[in-house]
Formats: structure tokens, sequence, C-alpha cells
């Protein structure tokens, strides 16, 4: 799978960055399948646009703006998968709707996490960052 997504891109940092504390730029070409020289490539690009900041020793870091970014993507992936799971859809469809949808607004997110009771973790197991709706919980 070859990308150019930024946003794809950003939710690779987030996923790779939960289990390691460092995200090197050959995580990120094994994680998307691709070449380290077009992984090293978009972090360039990335850092242009200020949503990340790269380093040798550091690694791949999240500026306020990718942060801020990436969690609002994660997010709505995470929650949708557990909409469609909710609707006990097929893993193999979940996956493709989580993808297709994970651009909506932030309020229809919350819409969503309200109606499954605001949710704390995906059918996976993995941490669903909490949004506005969920901070009078
Ligand atoms: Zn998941
Ligand atoms: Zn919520």
């Amino acid at each position: 799978m070859v990308t150019e997504n930024t946003e794809e891109y950003l939710e690779a940092i987030w996923v790779i960055g939960e289990d390691k504390s460092r995200v090197r730029i050959i995580d990120l070409a094994e994680y998307l399948n691709i070449k380290p020289p077009s992984a090293f490539e978009k972090v360039k690009k990335l850092e242009k646009e200020k949503l990340i900041t790269y380093d040798k020793t550091e690694g791949i870091k999240f500026t306020e703006k990718g942060e801020k970014r990436g969690k609002q993507i994660i997010r709505a992936h995470r929650i949708l998968e557990s909409l469609f799971s909710y609707l006990e859809i097929s893993e193999e469809d979940m996956e493709k709707l989580s993808c297709a949808c994970e651009h909506v607004r932030e309020e229809t997110v919350d819409k969503i996490c309200t109606f499954l009771n605001h949710p704390e973790r995906c059918p996976h197991g993995k941490r669903i960052p909490r949004g506005e709706c969920c901070k009078n919980i």
C-alpha cells in the first residue's frame, strides 16, 4: 500500500507511538509497508507543515498541532469501530467502514460516542482518546 495521505501518516505515527517510546522512520515505513526513503520524504514534508518534528535520536514527535489532528483521526476511527462492532458488522467491513468514515466531523464522532456511552476502548482493546462529550461523565 503506497499512500500520500497526510492523515494516514499521522494515524500511523500515533499507533506506533502507543507501543514505542521512540517512533523511527523504519517503524513508520514498516507499518505503512513502504520503503524507508519514501517515509523519510513524507516525514520531511510533515515537518515543514509543522505537524511533527524529527530528530535521529528523538525519532518522530508530534507538535501540538500534529497531536491534535492525530488524536482526532484515531478517536474517529476507534469510535466508528465501536459503533460497527455494536452493529455486529464483520471485522473486515468494520475496518473498511472505519477507514472510509474517519474523516467525519468531530461533532458527529461525539454524537456516536454519546450514543455508545463514551467507550474507553475500541473492540481491539486500544484506548480511545476522550472527546468534548466525555468531559461531563
Ligand atoms: Zn480498534
Ligand atoms: Zn464521549
